[in-house]
């Protein structure tokens, strides 16, 4: 789909490159028109945009939207969040300004709660490393030694701690269950209705930190969530847990975190997202062997691309016509 480069004449601007499916970049252009920004930041983006009077819209997946941005494009109505975080959109300043603010909130959570479990038995069964040896030449051509740490464990009954209870903290739950595992919960938010399960018991943050075997974060980053996960809750996990993070890098205190890895003080983490993005191959964490490390790829599935280029559709026609989008954020 060819898009109109001329970012000062069209209503919709995508801001950084994400997946949208052509069907959804067809719809677009028949409601006016799209252009990408595919700029490396606000500042880039506000000078772009340099006061177009034309974009109405701007979907941004990890670009800040705040005033800067909103001076140059003063006939501004919405900002949708491709995909389910928003903490990179400054929600009040713009809703003071009469800007509707929105999110694809669930459309990505069925792809970030199955590669959690990814994650999971990457770690139990260091899939990644039996993959890394035997590329190397590591199998023995002869006898059946393998090396000690082949040996994994199963997620059978083991105790699953899930702290954030939404879209992609319930459906790790549902999959955890098919796991036959016990599940914990803390999200002093959720509705009761997500806890109402035989299978879930909702005990203080300390009492799901030192129970779990396995910790998994799914909280969006606020204030009160900012390094959530420091040296106090580390130190109350288990000397044998796990802790899965797909959720924002600065929910962990990651150099703590650093220091408990490397002293073994906990058996193992693995990592989709990280405080500052993206991190080089010689980041410490890349040299420890109890981690398992991935690129912010959760949400990247074809299916979840093809659910939010519809949700980002649906919510761009509700904002040009005055409607208030399905995931506006309050
Ligand atoms: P959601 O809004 O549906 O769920 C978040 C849950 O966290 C809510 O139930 C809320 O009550 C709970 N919560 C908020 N503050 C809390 C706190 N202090 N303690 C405990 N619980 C708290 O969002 P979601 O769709 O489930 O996504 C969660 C987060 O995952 C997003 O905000 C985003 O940052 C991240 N995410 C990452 C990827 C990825 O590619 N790795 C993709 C999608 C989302």
């Amino acid at each position: 789909m060819k898009a109109n480069n001329e970012i000062f004449s069209v209503p919709v601007v995508l801001a950084d490159r994400f997946f949208m499916s052509e069907k959804a970049l067809a719809e677009i252009v028949a409601m006016g028109g799209f252009a990408w920004a595919d700029v490396r930041d606000h500042q880039e983006l506000a000078e772009r945009l340099g006061r177009s009077a034309s974009v109405r819209v701007i979907v941004s997946e990890y670009i800040k939207i705040n005033l800067q941005v909103l001076e140059q494009a003063p006939g501004l109505k919405g900002v949708i969040a491709y995909g389910a975080g928003y903490d990179h959109i400054e929600v009040d300043s713009l809703a003071s300004r009469g800007v509707v603010v929105c999110n694809c909130r669930g459309e990505n959570a069925q792809a970030v709660a199955e590669l959690t479990f990814g994650l999971m038995l990457c770690l139990l069964r260091r899939i990644n490393r039996a993959d890394r040896w035997v590329r190397e030449n590591g199998w023995p051509k002869t006898g059946r030694n393998l090396p000690e740490w082949v040996m994994g464990n199963e997620l059978q009954g083991k105790t699953l701690g899930i702290i954030g209870l939404g879209q992609i903290g319930s459906r790790v739950a549902r999959i955890a269950r098919g796991f036959d595992m016990k599940i914990l919960v803390y999200d002093p938010f959720a509705q009761p209705a997500a806890n109402a399960s035989p299978k879930m018991e909702t005990p203080p943050l300390e009492e799901l930190l030192s129970s779990a075997d396995i910790v998994t974060l799914h909280v969006p980053l606020t204030s009160e969530t900012k390094r959530m996960i420091n040296a106090r809750a580390l130190a109350m996990m288990k000397p044998k847990a796990l802790l899965i993070n797909t959720s924002r890098g600065k929910v962990i205190d990651e150099p703590v975190l650093l220091e408990t890895l490397k002293q073994n003080r906990i058996r193992g983490a693995a990592l989709d997202v990280f405080a500052d993005e993206p991190i080089s191959g010689d980041h410490p964490f890349s040299r420890l062997e109890n981690v398992v490390l991935a690129p912010h790829m959760g949400a990247l599935t074809q299916e979840a691309g093809e659910r939010l280029s519809d949700a980002v559709v649906r919510q761009i026609r509700d904002i040009l016509n005055g409607r208030s989008p399905e995931c506006l954020i309050e």
